[in-house]
Parts: structure tokens; sequence; C-alpha cells
């Protein structure tokens, strides 16, 4: 007998993810299901800003809804944000213009978010503060906003909802939707992992897939258009910048460019696209794009070198015939009993800042389908881990391990960076740096591996942030190869394959960028994986996912 359910939330994004977390806390019989890994699609490509929506000032019930969920991030996870000063340099009378108004709405709403009103600079101050800038400013302005660690944010709400009686399971792929009676009956994935096709029974269905909401929709015979938009971010090599920068594109659009944990991030580029969301690359036109328009305020930028790039597709709204920076950055929860297919719903749009808000609205519609009264309390109850503050200075002394390794454990652990410390107690030699660049240590590894169901390498990529700096996993990868294995008793083909499946996952985001200097550090990394294992043949060579075979 297939297993029945109340709810299932089809998309580990973060979307999915707080729409289970939500499902869960509420008592419904809920389980998560994701083709490959917890945040591996969309919003792994994002930037991470939980911002105020300000960008988006001329739909002001958007604007109170971020920063009112601003405000909620900094109570359920706090340990995962960070606090960024942004200076918007203004070189010439007309980047001023819209500067006022935005000043005013930004100001309005500060208090509640704790963070001060708009400032305007001198150019003097402003070079104080970011001595990267154009000398030839004639004013900044100063605000403040909060990121959050994406990947951290989505595994977290996967395991609380765990915590709270859902199934989570990754690397399954939802194939059908089948309907009896015009409402949704059974929902049929594809396990990589067993490679075998299981089956559910539920009464309904959220469908959470950002980018692929069409295509889902589609298994189940409702009809659903997203306005797809195609987003590439620049990673650069080290922190250039010690602010965020915001400044006028080429185009008169704002771009950025955001210091990222130990790399800044500059991006975005937004085109709409009709391309598969599975195989988009960054093209060279949007990297010179982006260096182009930056470089007018951090005349530096192309002095640091390109690591990798990064794309990811907008859901958007279907709100055509006007540009892209028109169309609203609300979402759209469409209940497809308009389609006939009841307790089916799909989400449209949104942004990852709105993820909790948007699982509450479809919680609640989930809730009203099946009878079920209950109140939501995610904006409330802590995430794992933000229970209490974390005294790093103390941890690090007591523990033996450097203040930098532990500060880093506690920003992606808050209060359980304690347990992982502890595992050292009995095994000293795991306070050992496997990732020198952001660094990660042994114990925190074995730890990801044993509580937070990574699958692959990548997996654990995404939880401890392995391999995401400045070398790009060449130093880090065959050591944690190593940890892995033993932690999941894999034979020395099976670590192989694990090996080539990063370095390939990682090519990549290298494969856009690669000139100038990144060359030369190609060249490296291929000679390091050359000589080691003769990894060489095996390099590129590397085995397709199952959306990523062509005919
Ligand atoms: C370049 C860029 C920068 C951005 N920056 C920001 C930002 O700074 N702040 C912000 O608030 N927002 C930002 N956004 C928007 C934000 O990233 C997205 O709105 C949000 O992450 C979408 O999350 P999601 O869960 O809906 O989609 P996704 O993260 O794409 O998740 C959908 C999941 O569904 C899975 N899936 C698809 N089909 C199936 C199937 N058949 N079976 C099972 N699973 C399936 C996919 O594998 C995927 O994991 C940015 C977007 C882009 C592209």
């Amino acid at each position: 007998m297939p297993k029945e359910y109340d709810v299932v939330v089809i998309g580990g994004g973060s979307t999915g993810t707080a729409v289970v977390r939500d499902c869960a806390m509420r008592g419904l019989k809920s389980l998560l299901i994701e083709r490959d890994d917890i945040a591996s699609a969309t919003v792994g490509t994002c930037a991470g800003m939980i911002s105020s929506g300000l960008k988006y000032m001329e739909e002001p019930h958007i604007v109170d809804m971020c920063s009112e969920e601003v405000v909620h991030f900094n109570r359920i996870a706090r340990h995962l944000i960070m606090k960024n000063p942004i200076l918007t340099p203004m070189l010439e009378m007309g980047d001023l213009s819209s500067g006022g108004s935005f000043a005013e709405e930004y100001s309005k709403r500060a208090a509640s978010r704790e963070v001060p009103p708009v400032l305007f600079l001198t150019p003097e101050d402003s070079l104080k503060i970011e001595p990267k800038i154009n000398p030839n400013l004639i004013a900044s302005m100063y605000f403040e906003e909060f990121f959050i660690d994406p990947f951290r944010l989505c595994i977290l709400q996967a395991m609380d909802a765990r915590s709270h009686g859902a199934d989570i399971k990754t690397y399954c792929e939802v194939i059908e939707v089948t309907t009896r009676d015009g409402a949704v009956e059974e929902v049929v994935f594809f396990n990589r992992l067993t490679r075998q096709k299981e089956r559910v029974t539920t009464k309904t269905v959220v469908n959470a897939t950002g980018p692929w909401a069409d295509k889902v929709a589609r298994m189940a015979g409702a009809d659903l258009e997203i306005r797809l938009n195609k987003g590439a971010h620049v990673v650069l090599d080290r922190r250039v910048v010690n602010v965020g920068i915001i400044a006028k594109a080429v185009d008169g659009r704002m771009i950025y460019l955001f210091p990222h944990e130990n790399t800044v991030l500059l991006g975005t580029t937004a085109l709409d696209t009709w391309e598969d969301p599975d195989t988009l690359v960054t093209e060279q036109d949007e990297i010179e794009y982006l260096l182009k328009s930056i470089e007018w305020v951090i005349p530096s930028i192309r002095e640091a070198r390109i690591v990798r790039t990064m794309e990811g597709v907008r859901p958007l709204v279907a709100d055509w015939k006007k540009p892209e920076g028109k169309v609203t950055r609300g979402y759209e929860l469409i209940d497809h009993e308009r389609d006939g297919v009841g307790g089916l719903v799909s989400f449209t749009g949104g942004k990852l800042v709105m993820c909790r808000h948007m699982a509450e609205a479809a919680t609640n519609l989930v809730c009203a389908k099946l009878g079920r009264e209950s109140q939501c309390r995610t904006h409330i109850e802590p995430l794992p881990g933000n229970e209490s503050d974390v005294d790093v200075v103390s941890l690090a002394r007591e523990y033996g391990v450097s203040q930098h390794a532990v500060e880093r454990l506690r920003a992606r652990r808050g209060t359980n960076a304690t347990k992982v410390l502890e595992m050292t107690r009995e095994h000293p030699e795991w306070k050992t740096t496997i990732c020198t660049c952001e660094p990660v240590i042994e114990a925190e590894i074995r730890y990801a591996i044993r509580e937070e169901f990574p699958r692959t390498i990548n997996d654990l990529r995404r939880r401890v942030r392995l391999g995401t700096g400045p070398c790009q996993g060449t130093f880090c990868t065959f050591k944690a190869a190593a940890v892995f294995a033993e932690e999941l008793d894999l034979d020395g083909q099976e670590m192989r394959a694990e090996i080539v499946d990063f370095l390939a996952e990682r090519w990549k985001g290298k494969r856009p960028p690669l000139r100038g200097e990144q060359v030369a550090q190609e060249e490296v990394v291929q000679g390091v994986y050359a000589c080691v294992a003769n990894l060489d043949q095996e390099y590129t060579n590397y085995e397709l996912k199952p959306w990523e075979e062509r005919d």
C-alpha cells in the first residue's frame, strides 16, 4: 500500500522547505520531495539578500511584507544572518534622482528593522568607509541590509520539518501527479538512489518547484504560465570592498557588488529566457556587462580574479509586455481548482526573503482544504541553532580551535557549534582544517554527514561551504572525500566517482569566465588532479544527471 500523506510538497528550495516546515509544525502528515539535494537550484544561486524590498517601491505592500519578514528572520534565524553596510556612490547628478524617495521609504521602516535611517555622505566620508570607490564621486547614500545563508536556511527548514514529523526525500524526482474525480490522488516519483519508482497518496500537493512549476502543474493536467528570467553572478576571489556597493549599470538598471563570505558577488543580470533552466550558463556578454558597469564606481575591479560564475532563473509571475524590472516581485499562490484539479496549489513569483510568508499562505490554504484549523508559528519558533547566543571566544579557548574556525561554525550552526566541537574531545585530530578557504574542520564535516543527510560531496558543500572559496576545492576535495568515504563506507571506486562529480560541478561555474589569470589557476588545478589518482582522464567526463541527458 502506498504511504498516505495530508500534503506532499514538491521542491526543496527556499519555498518548498519553508512550506513543509509550516505544514509539519501545524500537525499535517507531510512529505517533501526534491529531485536533487536541498537548495540545489535557484535559491543556491541567489545573493541571499533579505532586503526590505525597496527595489520595488512602486509596490508598497511588498516593501511592507519584506520589511516584516526581515524582522521575523532576525527572530528565528539570527545566527544565519549578516548585516551589511551598503554604499550607493553617485558620480553625477542623474544618479541622485531616485535617491530621495528611496531614502524616505527606507527610513520610514528603519526603526522596526533596527537599522539607522539612510545617510547621505560627502565624498570624503564615503572614501573613508570604502577607499576603493571612484574618487570623482559627488556623494553617496549609506544604508544597511540583511543577508542570510540560503543553503543553511533551507537545510535548517528541512531539518526542523523533519523534527516535527515530516518525511524528507531528496534525489527523488516527481514524474506523475495523478488525479481522480477532479482531485489529486497520487504522486509518483523516481527514486534515484534506489532506481525505483515509488508512489504515495495525498489529498493536497504544493508545487514549489520554482522555474519548473509549469512542468509539474502540467503533470496533473493544470495550466500554469511563468515568466522565466535569467540572472547571473560573477564571484571574485577576495573581499574587494569592505561594504556592499549598489550602482547604476550601463543600461540604467541597478547592480551590486556584495561582500559574500570570503569572496565578493557581482550581480546580477536579468534576461528573459526560454531556455531549459537546467542547462543555462553565464555568457561572456553578461560577465562583461557586470564588470563594465561596476568599473565606473570601483575602478580597480579587474585586479581581482574571477573564480566562477553562477546563474539561476527567477520564476517570475507571468506579467508580460513590460520590462523585467516592472514585473511584480510579489508572488501568486494558484489554486488549481480553477483548472478542475482540486488539491493542487502552485507558486509563481516570490523571493527568498518571502519564503516564510509564501509558506504561511500555502499552508493556510492546505489546512482550509483539509478542514484543519491550526495557527502558523513559523515566525515565532526558532530554527535549530538559534536558541541562544554563542560565545565564540570562550569556545575557541575551551576546545583549542582557532577563533576564526569557531566563528564560521557559529555562523552556520549557532548553538549546535558546541555539538561539533564536543566531537573533538574524543578525537582531537578532527580539529584538522580540511577546507582552508572557509575554514572547515574535520569534525564539522563528520557532523554534517551524520546529521544533515548529504548524499554527495556536493551536498556537503551546501552544508559547510566546502570548496566555495578562492581555490574552488583545489586543495580540500581529496581530504573531504577521504572523510566522506570513511563515514559512508565507500570503496575506492565510489570515492573516485565522488571526487569527479564534485570537480565537474565546480567546473560548470569555472568554465564561463575562463581567461586571463584564471586560466593559470585552472592549469594548477588540472595539474593537481592529473597527478593524483590520474583523474585527468575523467575530469570533464562525468556522469550526467537524468535531466541533463541529451538525445
Ligand atoms: C541571480 C538571482 C539572484 C537572486 N537574489 C535574490 C536575493 O538576493 N534575495 C531574494 O530574496 N531573492 C533573490 N532571488 C530570487 C530567489 O532566489 C528565488 O525567488 C527563490 O530562491 C526561489 O526559490 P524556490 O524554492 O521557489 O525555487 P528553487 O530554489 O528553484 O527550488 C525549486 C526546487 O524544485 C525542484 N524540482 C523541480 N522539478 C522537480 C520535480 N519534478 N520533482 C522534484 N523536485 C523538483 C528543483 O530541483 C529545485 O530544487 C534571486 C534569484 C536569482 C536568479
